[in-house]
């Protein structure tokens, strides 16, 4: 049965990025008679100009009926004095929860090419290649109640809930489990169990899920340490879950183990294996419209929904392959260009990809 691919390429570089990302799959659809079928609509700040609304009706619609999304990023200046109800980030929060994305898996992988591109010595982390699978929906940043309140004495107090059901942990351990059993079969779960006692439990559920996985390795970190060794010794890791908050901050210091924004990406998933596949990085508007945008990330995610939502693993490992290939051309934008590279364009480094495959 034919899959369905929704393309939401939303503002500033994202719908560059997402053209290069589309050359690709068009490829590999044809190369191995795949069957996608292709659709594309408006989010953020681009449906806001053409609906008023970051995240229309139709598009909801659209998502809910696609088997997987790839979007390329949300947001600029242009909307920026909005009311936060009427944001393009609006738009992507509401395709989270609408569709229960649940778990947030992002690889932090440095390709040996670009070892030099982190602000780390090369030898710590030239090979890295790390998954983090952050919680998406709940934990801290959903919990109620919350808000600012007037305390007896009239001082203002701010306040969340950091709050987490056993079923919710259980499902994104399974995730994790499940991906590390697919990969290097060691599992870190980070949490903050000896002060939180949300996080108590969380250690217990995980600890209760190992027994079902008995070819991963699980050990547990607090997360102040985790945050010291992932820039000690990342390669200690392989697959790291967290709730999120934990994961929100620990994924982005991952991310900069590797050097570049432009390389990475990322995936979100519900239970039915749904996702919607995107850049870490943001619309970067410094550089939109001048064809300087790093497209690899976005490249690097269309592999991602291959193998995670669309079941296709050859093509989105030779997708991976063909990134590498590019890299060892010589071929950089300037978000990674070396002394000794030769520097591209979006569109010269997309062909490339393609050539490559
Ligand atoms: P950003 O990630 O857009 O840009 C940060 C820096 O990285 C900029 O200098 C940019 O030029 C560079 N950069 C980013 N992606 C690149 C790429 N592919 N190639 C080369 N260089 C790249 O973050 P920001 O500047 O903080 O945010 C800009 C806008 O993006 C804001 O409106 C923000 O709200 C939005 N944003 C959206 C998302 C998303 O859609 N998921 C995520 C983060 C930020």
């Amino acid at each position: 049965m034919s899959k369905s691919v929704l393309l939401l390429p939303g503002d500033g570089i994202g719908p560059e990025i997402v053209s290069e990302a589309e050359k690709v799959l068009h490829k590999v659809n044809d190369d191995y008679k795949l069957g996608l079928m292709f659709s594309t609509d408006l989010v953020g700040g681009a449906a806001i100009d053409a609906t008023g609304d970051p995240l229309p009706a139709k598009t909801m619609a659209h998502a809910q009926k696609s088997d997987a999304i790839l979007l390329g990023a949300v947001g600029g200046p242009k909307w920026d004095d909005l009311d936060m109800a009427k944001r393009p980030e609006k738009g992507l929060l509401g395709l989270r929860s609408g569709l229960q994305l649940f778990a947030n898996l992002r690889p932090a992988v440095l390709y040996p090419q670009l070892a030099s591109a982190s602000s780390l010595k090369p030898e710590v982390v030239s090979g890295l290649d790390i998954l983090i699978v952050r919680e998406l929906t709940g934990g801290i940043y959903f919990g109620q109640p919350r808000g600012v309140r007037t305390s007896e004495n009239g001082e203002r107090q701010g306040y969340n809930t950091y709050v987490y059901s056993e079923s919710e942990i259980r499902r994104i351990g399974r995730v994790a489990f499940e991906s590390a059993q697919q990969r290097g079969g060691k599992l870190c779960s980070v949490d903050k169990a000896n002060v939180l006692e949300v996080t108590r439990l969380w250690r217990e559920v995980m600890t209760d899920l190992a027994q079902e996985y008995p070819d991963v390795e699980l050990s547990h970190m607090y997360v102040d340490n985790a945050a010291m060794q992932l820039v000690r010794a990342p390669k200690q890791f392989d697959v790291i879950v967290t709730g999120n908050m934990f994961g929100d901050i620990l994924s982005d210091q991952a991310a900069m183990l590797t050097g570049s924004i432009g390389m990475l990406p990322s995936a979100s998933m519900n239970s039915e294996k749904q996702g919607m596949f995107e850049p870490c990085h943001g619309s970067a508007p410094d550089i939109a419209g001048q064809g300087l945008a790093n497209p690899l990330a976005t490249i690097l995610s269309a592999a991602m929904m291959l193998r995670y939502s669309l079941g296709a693993e050859k093509p989105a490992a030779a997708i991976e392959k063909a990134v590498s290939k590019v890299l060892d051309q010589g071929l950089r934008t300037a978000d990674i260009m070396s002394p000794d590279g030769r520097q591209v364009g979006t569109r010269e480094m997309g062909d490339a990809v393609l050539a490559a495959l």
